[in-house]
């Protein structure tokens, strides 16, 4: 099963990266060369299906390698990156590099898995950001439906304009859309209605207090059977233990990413486990050629 897809513990941070204004600014400057200099690096999380198990799609979240400092969170750098507008050239490579890999993977063991990227607010911002895109889905030879793009939530529609027409146009590309960290900002319900959204991420604040807050339990319960009237599916996030498992299978959750199933892992980490998974699918689908 899913579950044996490893406990590895991937995600050691530098814990001692210093929040002082002065090494900020320093980090700053070097985020600035880190793109060019190749410290950036994908990291890919399984998504699977609440069912079977079985992985129908990654998530691509990006790292820092800092020479000095070693990993560094994208929850500590991507502010810092949204601030200087350092994040249209680290999303650009992020989107094109897990293209690229997701394409390279398809070729490889045929498994039609999705990849989630995420888009900040600030790329949405950028009029070149569709044209971008479609640029980088022509240039690698992913398969458009293969890519759904994940928009947070905490993003207003009043303060990024045009977005809900630059979320029609992404999806006129035939990408999904995904909306990211569902419930925690104002709109949740407004988003739904608005975005051309084929999937909606409950945020793991939710999901960490299945269990322990049934006021939270009856949020997910009600959250999924809203997205599903809406002919809308779910993916719950920060599914850590059996028992998140359990309650979000009984209530029809579609599919689930957390700790429970996978950390996010380096490239090789995750090519090993699809390589492992066609070797158990093998035998059930047919033969698939790039
Ligand atoms: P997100 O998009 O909501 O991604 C999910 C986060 O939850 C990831 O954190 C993932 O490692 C973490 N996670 C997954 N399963 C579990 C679990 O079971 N328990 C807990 N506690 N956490 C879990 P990560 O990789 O640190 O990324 C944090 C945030 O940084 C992301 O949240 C996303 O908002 C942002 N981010 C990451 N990569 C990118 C990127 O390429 N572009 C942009 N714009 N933002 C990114
Ligand atoms: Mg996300
Ligand atoms: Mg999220
Ligand atoms: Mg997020």
């Amino acid at each position: 099963g899913a579950k044996s897809l490893g406990r590895n513990n991937y995600q050691v941070y530098a814990s001692n990266v210093d929040t002082s204004q002065q090494q900020q600014n320093e980090l700053k400057s070097r985020l600035r060369h880190a793109v060019r200099n190749g410290e950036l690096r994908v990291f890919y999380q399984p998504q699977v299906n609440t069912v079977s198990e079985d992985i129908v799609g990654m998530e691509a979240l990006v790292r820092w390698e800092h020479p000095g400092l070693g990993m560094i969170s994208p929850a500590f750098f991507i502010p810092l990156a949204e601030t200087t507008g350092l994040i249209v050239a680290i999303g650009e490579w992020v989107l094109r590099h897990a293209c690229e890999q997701a394409r390279l993977w398809q070729d490889r063991y045929g498994l039609g898995l999705r990849l989630g990227v995420n888009l900040s607010a600030v790329q949405l911002m950028q009029p070149g950001l569709v044209g971008e895109v479609a640029t980088i889905l022509r240039e690698t030879g992913l398969d458009p439906s293969l890519l759904e793009l994940e928009v947070t939530e905490s993003i207003s529609v009043k303060t990024v304009p045009h977005l809900e027409d630059t979320l029609q146009a992404l999806h006129a590309l035939g990408c999904g859309i995904a909306i990211d960290d569902f419930g925690t900002g104002a709109a949740s319900l407004d988003y739904l209605r608005r975005l051309p959204a084929g999937r909606i991420k409950i945020d793991q604040s939710f999901v960490r207090n299945i269990g322990v807050d049934p006021d939270d339990e009856a949020i997910v319960r009600s959250t999924i059977e809203m997205a599903h009237r809406l002919k809308r599916e779910v993916v719950a996030e920060g599914v850590e233990v059996e028992e998140h498992l359990q309650f979000l299978r009984a209530q029809g959750c579609d599919e689930l990413q957390g700790y429970l199933f996978c950390r996010p892992l380096p490239t090789p980490t995750f090519e090993k486990l699809l390589a492992e998974r066609q070797r158990i699918v093998g035998d059930r689908l047919p033969a698939v050629t790039a």
